[in-house]
């Protein structure tokens, strides 16, 4: 089975390649740190990993899917993980 996000081979039983699963998993220890410290919904916390120009090209992509929003993968299948496209000022 293929990792949801890139044609890497994903981790059995996973949706996810290794590197993914680990992006994913930090999101979600990410996420009980935040709404330990604020009242933060799980898809407004996903925007803010998102955008947040910290946030490492892997955990991006995970939270973009997460929100639905992941569509960089061509319906042929990209050979290659999506080329990183920060949208900035678009406001
Ligand atoms: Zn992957």
């Amino acid at each position: 089975m293929r990792c949801k996000l890139c044609w890497r081979d994903a981790v059995e039983g996973e949706d996810y390649c290794t590197y993914h699963l680990e992006a994913y998993r930090r999101i979600l220890e990410a996420y009980e740190d935040w709404r330990r410290a604020m009242d933060i919904g799980w898809e407004e916390f996903l925007r803010e990993v998102s955008e947040n120009p910290a946030t490492g090209e892997w955990a991006r992509e995970v939270a973009l899917r997460l929100l639905g929003e992941f569509r960089s993968l061509s319906p042929s299948g990209s050979p290659f993980p999506p080329s990183p496209r920060r949208r900035r000022g678009t406001s």
